[in-house]
């Protein structure tokens, strides 16, 4: 294993790899730091071409040597979406898309890795809050681990997640309030019960991990290069900084020449990162906002200073799309890429189509954009705007629609 310790990210004081998650000097949050020089001598392109296509395809860059709790997550479709790219007037457009994880979202790589790290420090007992992806993919990776799970949800939120989570065996608890409170709640939770691992609380810095594989992917199926931009939708953060440390680690293990990408944050109308982004100022927290994109509602984002502070310097921007964008590219990208996306994938593409609309993508860059989760988990929202054609038995009725 190359993980040598955790290190803080604002003051940088190193810590060893327990589970631990912020810093006690100045509460910073904790990252994974790997032995660079020995995963460069140890991992070769060829190498990794010939292994398992999940997200432990790249092990040297994930922090557990544990053996997987792996269902299958990551290593899902990466296209080059032409007809989509045509629409925009962009040339190069990959879409890189996690509808087919396991538990149909990109929260299975984050789980996978965080479950798998919790046997390691033999934990019989996980948890987490979740706006509703997370629930389903912990209860499925606790339940193949053979783990209780407990798992603390905004009351409210649709019902078909909760069923996922529940027919896996976990224990849901609706929390009245928003995700934040939810959240609150668990990391109290966390708090008094030590050896239980929350995976997004303080196993945390293990779990982000997880989600660099969004940027090993691209790279590797771009034939070990990256992409110029990218789109990335937020809820909390974690997702775009991991990402754009995925990148990162590739260059410095020298995997790929250049790490140089243009981030761009995706987030529903209102919300704290594209807000800060688009308005120059600093990342604020929101109490009240209304979304039907429930998987993103973070009004308090963990990591949203640090995501914002990536898009900034990496110089990308930020959108934040309606409702009525957002179920528009839904049924945009279905009807050209025959991709159905959960509403979030629909942010990352009404947010992309504005970026190019503004002249922030040209034509010919090559652009990736991130479609983190299945349209069936949030298909009541678009059926509302869909309909069907209904007549009597009969042909002649048929050719009426045909306008015959
Ligand atoms: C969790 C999630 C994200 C991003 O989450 P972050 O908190 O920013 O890491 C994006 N899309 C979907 C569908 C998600 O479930
Ligand atoms: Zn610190």
């Amino acid at each position: 294993m190359y993980l040598v310790a955790l290190k803080c990210r604002i003051c940088g004081t190193e810590y060893p790899p327990e589970p631990l998650y912020h810093c006690s000097l100045c509460f910073g949050p904790l990252e994974a730091v790997y032995d660079y020089e020995g995963i460069k001598e140890s991992v070769s392109k060829e190498e990794i071409s010939k292994r398992v296509q999940s997200v432990w395809r790249y092990r040297e860059f994930l922090p557990t040597n544990h053996d997987p709790v792996d269902l299958g997550a990551g290593f899902t479709r990466f296209i080059h979406a032409k007809n989509l790219g045509e629409c925009l007037g962009l040339k190069n457009l990959y879409l890189l898309d996690d509808s087919t994880n396991p538990t149909y979202s990109f929260k299975d790589r984050v789980v996978s890795v965080a479950v798998t790290k919790a046997l390691e420090f033999g934990m019989d007992v996980v948890g987490c809050a979740s706006t509703g992806n997370l629930a389903g993919s912990l209860a499925a990776h606790a339940a193949k681990a053979g783990l209780k799970a407990f798992i603390f949800v905004p009351a409210g939120i649709e019902k078909n997640k909760i069923v996922q989570a529940l027919v896996h065996g976990a224990t849901v608890v609706e929390v009245n309030g928003t995700y934040d409170d939810a959240n609150r709640l668990a990391a109290e939770i966390a708090e008094k019960n030590r050896n239980w691992g929350f995976v997004n609380i303080n196993l945390r810095p293990y779990y982000v991990e997880g989600s660099k594989t969004l940027a090993f992917e691209a790279a590797e199926r771009l034939g070990w290069e990256a992409p110029s931009q990218v789109v990335v939708p937020v809820a909390s953060g974690a997702l775009l900084y991991s990402i754009y440390r995925g990148f990162k680690e590739l260059e410095t293990v020298g995997l790929i020449d250049s790490a140089e990408v243009a981030f761009n944050a995706a987030q529903p109308e209102g919300f704290p990162v594209a807000r800060a982004v688009k308005e120059r100022r600093q990342v604020e927290p929101i109490e009240r906002f209304s979304t039907i994109v429930h998987s993103l509602a973070i009004g308090n984002p963990a990591d949203g200073i640090f995501a914002k502070e990536v898009v900034e310097r990496s110089g990308g921007y930020a959108e934040d799309p309606s409702d009525a964008e957002v179920i528009e590219a839904v049924k945009l990208l279905a009807r050209t890429e025959g991709i159905f996306t959960e509403l979030a994938g629909g942010v990352t593409v009404a947010a992309l189509i504005r970026l190019v609309e503004d002249g922030r993508i040209d034509r010919d860059e090559k652009v990736v954009a991130y479609l983190t989760g299945n349209g069936l988990k949030t298909a009541e929202a678009v059926a509302e705007t869909l309909s069907t054609v209904k007549i009597d038995a009969r042909v002649e009725e048929f050719e009426k629609v045909l306008g015959r």
